[in-house]
């Protein structure tokens, strides 16, 4: 392989690009390093850790403009977890579910194995495009992906489909990228390892007072629930600022300290109009590319906090990924299994939309040299 030295003028401040796990600030590092000694390795049932649960469960109320009566709920495992948390405690009888790239198909697997349930309906389309709710009678929950991380597909969340069946949203991607009306939703859930500029290993969903009554409903029902995924548990622990069983607490501080910076730096509005720049900087450069293209076709599907830019074949992207790891700007490879000759780049708002400016110079560089 050419060794390729990016010149240091063009190289991003910062060359995580990472879909996720994705930037961690460096000043939330220095801040963690700070607050460890009354902090890390202290129980999670005192009030110093409590406190930063409370912080995190307070600026996401404030970044989301909770309306009232709606609940910010957390747990162990991340959004995997969650998924099978949803299918024991959420789900009456039968969902829909939308499936458009890999985090669709693993809820609607997760659905399709639980032998309580009927099986759900799944609406589903091509990788690239968005599959939409089907209005159907018998469906107590319909579920989609915000932002199919796998593909770059982003949608607007719709109306309410239904006022009896619960409007379910996978925003592990999207969260604090991504303008999303609470109202027409009853569980927005996430991870903070994307948006958040955290870690992994922790759910949260934000859930509206019908979820919190469904949640309640199946719980009293007799249905078999593992304790670790009976969300009632998880409720209450929440509305203690604990955690059923042990968090990480470095995960909860920098979640913590992700919403605080986008909270102080004007809220949800101001971080999806930072995403919009960062989407609007890249996908220009990539539509007037001799080379590249956004791989999603319809503009107003194309995600604002992860973009997924094909090559044509001249160009192994495979190689330039390769060749930007090796000069520090790092992650840019592509979901696995989508097997295309891509590049996929997170622009989530702890990114600047300058290091994505640069990042288009880079691959400039590297194409050039090939
Ligand atoms: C990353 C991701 C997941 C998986 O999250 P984990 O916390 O690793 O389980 C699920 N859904 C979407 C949309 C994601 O981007």
């Amino acid at each position: 392989m050419a060794d390729v030295r990016i010149p240091s003028k063009l190289l991003p401040k910062d060359g995580r690009f990472g879909a996720g796990p994705s930037k961690v600030p460096e000043s939330f590092v220095k801040s963690l390093v700070d607050a460890a000694p009354g902090f890390l390795g202290t129980s999670h049932r005192q009030p110093p850790v409590k406190r930063e649960v409370a912080r995190l469960r307070h600026g996401l109320r404030e970044l989301f403009s909770l309306p009232d009566g709606y609940e910010v709920v957390i747990g162990n495992g991340g959004t995997t977890a969650f998924w099978d948390a949803a299918v024991f405690g959420l789900i009456s009888q039968r969902a829909q579910l939308a499936n458009f790239g890999e985090f669709g198909a693993k809820f609607a697997a997760a659905a399709d194995k639980a032998p309580f349930l009927d099986a759900p309906t799944v609406v589903s389309a091509e990788p690239g495009s968005a599959a939409f709710f089907q209005p159907e009678s018998g469906i107590d929950v319909y579920a989609s992906p915000h932002n199919e991380t796998s593909t770059g597909v982003a949608i607007p969340i719709p109306q309410r489909i239904s006022d009896d069946a619960l409007m379910m949203y996978d925003g592990t991607s999207a969260a604090a990228g991504l303008p999303v009306p609470m109202s027409q939703t009853d569980v927005y859930y996430f991870a903070p390892q994307k948006g958040l500029a955290s870690e992994g290993g922790l759910w949260i969903a934000l859930m509206s007072p019908a979820a919190l009554e469904r949640v309640e409903r199946i719980a009293g029902s007799g249905r078999y629930i593992p304790d670790f995924f009976d969300l009632t548990t998880a409720v209450t622990n929440s509305r203690k600022d604990q955690t059923y069983n042990t968090p990480s607490l470095t995960t909860i501080f920098f979640a913590a300290e992700q919403v605080d910076t986008l909270n102080r730096a004007g809220g949800l509005d101001a971080a999806v109009a930072r995403c919009d720049a960062s989407a609007t900087t890249l996908y220009h450069w990539a539509e007037t590319s001799p080379v590249a293209s956004p791989f999603v076709s319809d503009p107003k599907l194309r995600s604002h906090v992860v973009a997924t830019i094909d090559f044509t074949e001249e160009v192994d992207a495979a190689k330039v990924a390769q060749i930007l790891r090796a000069n520090g700007v790092v992650d840019t490879e592509p979901y696995r299994k989508l097997g295309r000759n891509q590049l996929r780049i997170g622009m989530y708002p702890a990114v600047d939309t300058e290091d994505v400016a640069a990042l288009t110079g880079c691959i400039d560089y590297v194409v050039e040299a090939l």
